[in-house]
């Protein structure tokens, strides 16, 4: 495959500018998992908040329970006190001012109930106003930091951009049959696809080539790879000789 000594040439450039493209789009990769982290906090921060208000919740339906079962006991009271007169014995009338007694001191426990739920309630509402400032300020932390990543993504991304630019106007005069080897040894995770030949070696595997190969190698007009690792190869000093 014919290939010229300033298509090597390029062909380094373009491996360089690839290096510092992956270098970019790494960093680029990063910022959206800070950013799902972030969220993730947020999401956190305001569930504290939630947890304080199910248990407002929670006590004010205890409340209205309590407030229900004393109202029971009242009407209880105060039904059996309208019995009172009707009753013909004695021992009914006991009976009937016992069970007045027992449902006024049932109705006087829950309401020293309801007083605790009360109290219970005032701390809470308390712990749940300081949680949500305390959870505005968290998330406003927050979210600066989310469009701070942004803002470096937008930044990477056009640097990016721009370096992807150049790098295919590099690309431009190599013919495509060797932009295809380039790109395939590069995508099997040889991301230096382009390597010098160190005497008699491949500086990347260090197989032994053959007299043969490195001849062609010198001759550089024509792509050569190595033949254990594939990688494009070429001699620092054939590339060096067209400069002088
Ligand atoms: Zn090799």
């Amino acid at each position: 495959m014919a290939l010229t000594k300033e298509n090597l040439g390029q062909l380094i450039a373009i491996q360089e500018a690839d290096a510092s493209l992956d270098k970019v789009k790494a960093d680029m990769d990063k910022i959206p998992v800070f950013i799902a982290n972030l969220r993730q906090a947020i999401e956190d921060e305001k569930g504290k908040a939630s947890d304080l208000k199910n248990k407002l919740l929670s006590l004010e339906k205890k409340k209205k329970e309590k407030e229900l079962e004393l109202a029971q006991k009242e009407e209880a009271a105060k039904k059996h006190g309208g019995e009172l007169n009707s009753v013909k014995t004695n021992e009914a009338f006991k009976a009937l001012q016992l069970e007045i007694e027992r449902a006024k001191a049932q109705g006087s426990d829950i309401e020293t109930e309801i007083l605790q739920i009360m109290e219970d309630l005032d701390k809470v509402r308390k712990d749940e106003k300081a949680a949500a400032a305390v959870t505005a300020v968290e998330v406003k932390k927050l979210e600066a930091e989310i469009s701070a990543h942004d803002g470096r993504l937008a930044g990477l991304k056009a640097q990016f951009d721009g370096a992807k630019a150049k790098r295919d106007e590099l690309a431009g005069p190599i013919p495509a049959d060797a932009m295809k080897i380039y790109n395939h040894v590069r995508s099997r995770g040889k991301l230096d696809a382009v390597v010098a030949i160190e005497g008699e070696n491949c500086s990347a595997c260090r197989i032994t080539l053959a007299p043969q190969v490195i001849v062609e190698a010198t001759k550089a007009k024509a792509l050569v790879c190595c033949e254990s690792c594939q990688r494009i190869i070429y001699r620092p000093e054939a590339l060096a000789a067209k400069a002088v």
